[in-house]
C-alpha cells in the first residue's frame, strides 16, 4: 500500500505564552526586539535581520543556533519569545505524493494543510486561514463546521514552516524547490481574516526568507467584494473567484454570500482588482455539480460573463463527502463543459483531483479527518 496513516500522538502542547517569532512582519520583529531590551533601538535594525535569516531562510527553531548573535542576547530573545513548531497531530502520503499534516497550533485549534506535487512551477501548499467558515455553501464540507476563530500569522506561516520542515526544504532553496505555490483555499475564508493574511503573506514573499513571490500566492474567495481592492494593494496576491454560477438565483444558493454580493457587484471589484493584467489573470473556479450547473448552455452563459477580462477557469470535481446534498458530475459532462470553455480560448481548464484517498481534496479539510480519528479512537478502545 502506496498510502501511509500514522495516528501517533505526541501530548498536547501547552498554549505558547510567549509570542512566536515567527509570526511577526519584519517591523514587529524589531519593535519586538527593541520592546524586550534585546538590542537597542539603533542596533535593533541589524539584530532583527540576523534573527529574520535564521527564522526565515534556516528555519531554526532553536535560538542557540543563531551563531552569529551573542550568547546573551540568544539566552534573552529565548525568555522572550518561542521558535517553537506546532505540533504535528496527523501527516498522511497519498500515493500520488500528496500530503497532509494535521496541525494543532493551540489547545481546540487544529487546521489542515495540504502539499500538492506538480501544480504551478513545482508543487503548492493548500493553506488554511481560518478554522471553521462563517459562510454555507451547499457544496462545502467545511462551510458545515462553525468558525472556531481565525487564525493568527504565526500559525498561517507554521503552516508553510510544517511543510517545509517536512519536504526538507531548508535553508530556503532558491532553485529545484518542491514548494513554489501557496494557494489559500483551505479552511475559512480569507478576506474575513485579511489582517493575519496579509501579515503572513507579507513573511512568506519576504526574499531574506522563505521567498515565495507574491505572483505565486493565490487568495481564493468566495466573492467578499468590500474587501477585494484591500486584498489586491495589501498583498498583491494572485486573486481566485469560487464562482460556480453565473445567474444570481442559483448563485444565492450555492454561495449564499451571492445574496449580500451579487454577481455584477462582485465582477465589477474583479475588473478593479490592482494589477489585473494578462500576465496576471483571475482565476474563476467552478465546481462541477451533477445536473446543477454543469450544461452546456451554463458553460456558454460562463464565457459570456467573463469576456474581456484576463482570466483562467478552474473546473473543479465536485468533492463528496457523507450528507452531502450534490453528486459530481459525469465525466463526459465535465469534457463537454470544458471543451466550450477550450473552444473560447481557455487552456487545460479541469483541476485533476489529487489525494482523494487520504481525503486531501478541496472542501474536505479537517472533518474527515477528526472522524477517522474518532474511529480509530474507538478501535483503540474497545481492543
Ligand atoms: N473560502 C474560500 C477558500 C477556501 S475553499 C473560497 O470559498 O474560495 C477553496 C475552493 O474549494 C473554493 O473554490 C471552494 O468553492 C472549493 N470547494 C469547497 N468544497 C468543495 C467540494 N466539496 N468539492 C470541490 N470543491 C470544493
Ligand atoms: Fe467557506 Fe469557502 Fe467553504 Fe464557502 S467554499 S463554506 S466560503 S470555505
Amino acid at each position: 500500500m502506496g498510502a501511509t496513516l500514522d495516528l501517533s500522538r505526541a501530548p498536547t502542547a501547552k498554549a505558547p505564552a510567549k509570542p512566536n517569532i515567527a509570526g511577526m512582519t519584519r517591523d514587529e520583529l524589531r519593535a519586538a526586539i527593541v520592546d524586550a531590551a534585546v538590542a537597542l533601538a539603533p542596533k535593533a535594525r541589524m539584530r532583527a535581520s540576523q534573527v529574520w535569516r535564521w527564522v526565515h531562510h534556516y528555519g531554526v527553531t532553536d535560538f542557540d543556533r543563531m551563531t552569529d548573535v551573542a550568547k546573551e542576547t540568544r539566552a534573552a530573545m529565548a525568555k522572550a519569545f518561542t521558535l517553537a513548531r506546532p505540533e504535528v497531530v496527523e501527516r498522511q502520503v497519498s500515493r500520488d505524493g500528496t500530503r497532509k499534516w494535521l496541525i494543532r497550533t493551540a489547545p481546540g485549534v487544529e487546521v489542515e494543510t495540504v502539499y500538492i506535487p506538480d501544480v504551478g512551477r513545482a508543487g503548492a501548499l493548500c493553506v488554511s486561514s481560518q478554522v471553521g467558515c462563517t459562510l454555507n455553501c451547499t457544496f462545502c464540507h467545511t462551510g458545515t463546521q462553525a468558525l472556531v476563530r481565525n487564525l493568527t500569522a504565526a500559525e498561517i506561516v507554521a503552516q508553510v514552516q510544517v511543510a517545509r520542515d517536512d519536504l526538507g526544504e531548508w535553508p530556503s532553496p532558491k532553485e529545484d524547490r518542491r514548494l513554489s505555490n501557496i494557494v489559500f483555499m483551505g479552511m475559512g475564508e480569507p478576506l474575513y481574516n485579511l489582517d493575519g493574511v496579509a501579515a503572513a503573506i507579507d513573511i512568506i514573499a519576504d526574499n531574506e526568507g522563505i521567498a515565495i513571490s507574491r505572483r505565486r500566492i493565490t487568495v481564493s474567495t468566495s466573492g467578499v467584494v468590500p474587501e477585494l481592492k484591500a486584498l489586491g494593494e495589501r498583498t498583491q496576491a494572485m486573486l481566485a473567484i469560487s464562482l460556480h454560477a453565473t445567474r444570481d438565483a442559483l448563485r444565492d444558493e450555492l454561495v449564499p454570500l451571492n445574496r449580500k454580493y451579487p454577481i455584477a457587484e462582485l465582477m465589477a471589484a474583479i475588473r478593479a482588482y490592482p494589477g489585473l493584467s494578462n500576465a496576471r489573470r483571475v482565476t474563476f473556479e467552478y465546481v462541477m455539480l451533477k445536473g446543477v450547473n454543469d450544461t452546456p448552455a451554463d458553460a456558454k452563459a460562463l464565457v459570456r460573463l467573463l469576456a474581456g477580462l484576463p482570466a483562467k477557469i478552474n473546473l473543479i470535481p465536485f468533492n463528496p463527502w457523507p450528507g452531502a446534498i450534490h453528486e459530481c458530475s459525469d465525466w463526459p459532462t465535465i469534457e463537454a463543459f470544458a471543451a466550450i470553455l477550450n473552444r473560447a480560448g481557455y487552456a487545460s481548464p479541469i483541476r485533476t483531483p489529487r489525494g482523494r484517498d487520504i481525503l486531501a481534496a478541496c472542501g474536505q479539510l479537517k472533518s474527515e479527518s477528526e472522524k477517522l480519528r474518532a474511529s480509530a479512537r474507538r478501535k483503540v478502545t474497545s481492543s
